[in-house]
């Protein structure tokens, strides 16, 4: 297909075969698995995938790659949800096991945010993103990427690096590297929240300003006493802060309300 790539939409499209391969071994679908697929595109991961599997779920934006999709011989193996992903609602498929794809970088964090409302209904994702956002989601107290991003997606997923990704291995080439990270459903594993909007609050105003203590980050949701009851010292900086403590503390203030 003569498609000229859409910027706006995100599109850097895969061709090295190596990469390919290695992605499919790392989502390793098994026939009866319930799949999606984030921006199929020109169907560089969806042809593969589709034929490891029964059948396959793609969810693309841009109406000329949704018509080019049709007419693969692959297309009897596809539905395709034709739409922005932001909007798309997951619950409606029965029994998602992986979600996977090579996300559109420019909104992946609005994605990953998206994408953790369901997380109790599926398994396990695999994406290609920014290298650098791979590396805030996995990254660990003290890390200099550690920050909010890891914090709120951690609370819902164990999270692993896969694969690291040139820009070579894509058409049109991107300015950043790539990597493909593994994230696995396992809600609980740094704490459960009482009241989670109130640890998403806890998180942003914690790292509105990185180089800040968490005394003068948190003025006005914590004092001293309440950072201190749950292990914290008001004069450390929040990535020094471990996820657990973030809940801990959470849930300490909302007992107190
Ligand atoms: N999977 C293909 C590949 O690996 O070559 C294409 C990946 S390309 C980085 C991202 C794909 O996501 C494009 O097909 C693009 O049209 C689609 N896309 C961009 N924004 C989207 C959105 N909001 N909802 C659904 N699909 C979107």
């Amino acid at each position: 297909m003569n498609h000229t790539a859409r910027k706006r939409f995100g599109q850097n499209f895969l061709h090295d075969m190596h990469i390919i391969h290695a992605i499919i071994q790392a989502i390793n679908p098994q026939p009866d698995d319930i799949v999606v697929e984030i921006g199929p595109g020109l169907g560089a991961l969806t042809k593969p995938l589709s034929g490891c599997l029964k059948h396959l779920h793609v969810i693309e934006i841009d109406r000329d790659i949704i018509e080019y999709l049709q007419n693969q011989p692959f297309a009897d193996k596809l539905t395709i949800h034709s739409g922005d992903v932001l909007k798309f609602d997951f619950a409606q498929i029965r029994g998602i096991k992986k979600i996977v794809g090579n996300l559109p970088y420019n909104i992946s964090t609005p994605l990953l945010f998206h994408l953790a409302h369901y997380a109790n209904e599926i398994s396990e994702m695999h994406f290609m993103l920014q290298k650098e956002v791979v590396e805030r989601m996995c990254a660990t107290p003290s890390n200099k990427h550690y920050g909010r991003l890891s914090v709120a997606l951690q609370y819902f997923f164990a999270m692993e690096k896969m694969i690291d990704v040139p820009p070579a291995a894509f058409e049109p080439a991107p300015k950043v590297d790539s990597a493909v990270v593994r994230m696995i459903t396992d809600i609980g594993r740094i704490g459960v929240a009482h009241n989670f909007n109130h640890f998403s609050q806890v998180l942003t105003q914690s790292f509105a300003m990185r180089r800040k203590t968490i005394h003068n980050n948190l003025k006005g949701l914590a004092d001293d006493d309440d950072l201190l009851a749950v292990g914290i010292s008001p004069s450390c900086r929040p990535e020094n802060i471990t996820p657990e403590q973030f809940v801990a503390l959470s849930n300490y203030l909302v007992e107190k309300i």
